[in-house]
């Protein structure tokens, strides 16, 4: 028996979904009937919707998880046979919201087990509570992605090259999960210090159907790339020996930046653009609260590595947090001046606010639990509020400020320049005149990386 599935993914970056693609794999190697459909490029199908017996919400990040909620009512009322099931990274960690709004099958982890369970049990006519694991950390056999009926790579972000060329952007994973145990990190309470890789014929199966559909350049999205530096270094030896015209991105931390010996100059030989890398911010102290395992003087030195290397670096930030200043937000905008990375620096990195979700590691801070408010399930966070006020003003006003300029088009730099008057007048001062060397544009998505920031209306009328 097989069953008529549906697998929505909701957002990712503008990117064309690896979990979709994995989950639909799988669905469709077990006899199924799949569709997909991506929210962020395409609306809901009322036709496909009635006729499915399973809807499934793919959640791996917190924007895609604000969508798959408001999106579940309506799927609820154009699928009233289906059953329901958010997966993905964020799908664990609200669970009991999930299950508020009909989903009666909450998966993470390693989800595509607990799908293709789930298919079956509904096939065979069971429909039992959930008896998959809300986690699954066991290793699975990663098959070939398929991608059949998602839209085309041409529907989603692209890659701008540095002199304004563009290239049409592939999207995959090598790794998932992370050794880390940064405190602030959505990954944490979920893999909780492990990470499992995908096999080197499987993501080469998918990098090959991506280029057959057009794909120029790739980005891996695995949260940290070096977790298995062997594995990396075989992928893009393998990626690079069979398309040497393809170029890259990886994230990687500046931990393994920093000791990543001649794997660097491997990247870099091997068509890697540019490394996003989760600085977060400048402070030490606020570094050592987050566990990041890195310091400010080791952000300066990978930014020094990678110039060496020929590889632009894309730093993110939270600069936002409960323990940040006006004088220390000042102080984040200075060293990006000083080391020239004002165009590498997308500028609503200049205005996310530290996200705490449920099973946040940040808890085990002492005395964390005092700064944060209960949990709210409208915004999938506990909510917080700087001491100084002036703190959280300056925030909303970036904020405002990075939405309008995006809008617009308006370059980085001069969005920059707006931030920077506008930190200087909250601390009263004016701001000293900026050098005219702020750094060269550098490839990046169409579609800036962040992984907390609210959706825009853009994103939430799409159904
Ligand atoms: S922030 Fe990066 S390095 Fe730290 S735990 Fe998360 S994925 Fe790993």
């Amino acid at each position: 028996m097989s069953i008529r599935a549906i697998l929505i993914n909701t957002y990712e970056l503008g990117r064309q979904p690896f979990g979709i693609a994995q989950a639909a794999a799988w669905l469709r190697n077990a006899g199924h009937d799949v569709v997909c459909l991506d929210l962020a490029v395409q609306s809901l199908e009322a036709e496909s919707l009635s006729r499915a017996d399973l809807v499934a919400l793919h959640v791996p990040m917190h924007t895609a998880t604000r969508i798959a909620v408001e999106a579940l009512p309506r799927i609820r009322a154009l699928a009233p046979g289906a059953r329901l099931c958010a997966f993905g990274l964020y799908a664990p960690v609200n669970e009991f919201l999930f299950r508020g709004l009909g989903a009666d099958t909450v998966l993470g982890g390693e989800f595509e087990p607990g799908l293709a369970s789930l298919a079956r049990r509904i096939a065979n006519g069971n429909d039992s509570p959930q008896s998959e694991p809300v986690i699954n950390l066991n290793k699975i056999p990663f098959v070939a992605p398929d991608r059949t009926g998602l839209p085309p790579l041409s529907a989603y972000a692209s890659l701008i090259l540095a002199d304004g060329g563009e290239r049409t952007l592939g999207f995959t994973e090598a790794s998932r999960g992370c050794k880390h145990l940064c405190r602030h990190c959505p990954v944490v309470p979920v893999y909780e210090g492990r990470f499992r890789i995908v096999p080197v014929n499987v993501i080469m199966q998918d990098v090959r159907a991506q280029v057959a559909a057009g794909a120029q350049h790739i980005s891996f999205g695995d949260p940290d790339f070096l977790n298995g530096p062997s594995h990396a270094i075989r992928v893009i030896r393998a990626l690079h020996r069979e398309f040497p015209e393809l170029s890259y991105d990886v994230t990687i931390k500046v931990e393994h930046i920093v000791n990543s010996g001649s794997v660097l100059s491997e990247l870099s030989r091997t068509g890697c653009l540019f490394i996003t890398t989760a600085v977060e911010s400048v402070d030490d102290e606020i570094l050592a609260r987050l566990d990041k395992g890195h310091t400010r003087a080791d952000f300066e030195k990978a930014t020094a590595m990678l110039r060496d290397a020929g590889i632009s670096m894309a730093p993110t930030f939270v600069p936002f947090t409960p323990w940040t200043t006006v004088e220390g937000y000042v102080d984040l905008l200075n060293a990006l001046i000083k080391l020239r990375l004002v165009e590498n620096v997308p500028p609503v990195q200049l205005t996310i606010r530290l996200l705490v979700p449920n099973g946040s590691y940040l808890f085990h801070i002492p005395g964390f639990d005092d700064l944060v408010k209960e949990f709210d399930p409208s915004t999938l966070g506990h909510p917080w509020n700087n001491r100084d006020q002036r703190v959280d003003m300056l925030q909303q006003e970036c904020h405002a400020l990075v939405q309008d300029a995006e809008a617009e088009d308006i370059p980085r730099r001069e969005t920059f320049k707006q931030i920077y008057r506008r930190a200087y007048a909250r601390l009263g001062e004016n701001p000293p005149a900026l050098p005219e060397d702020l750094g060269s544009p550098i490839p990046r998505h169409s579609e800036p990386w962040y992984c907390c920031a609210e959706p825009t209306d853009h994103q939430l009328v799409s159904f």
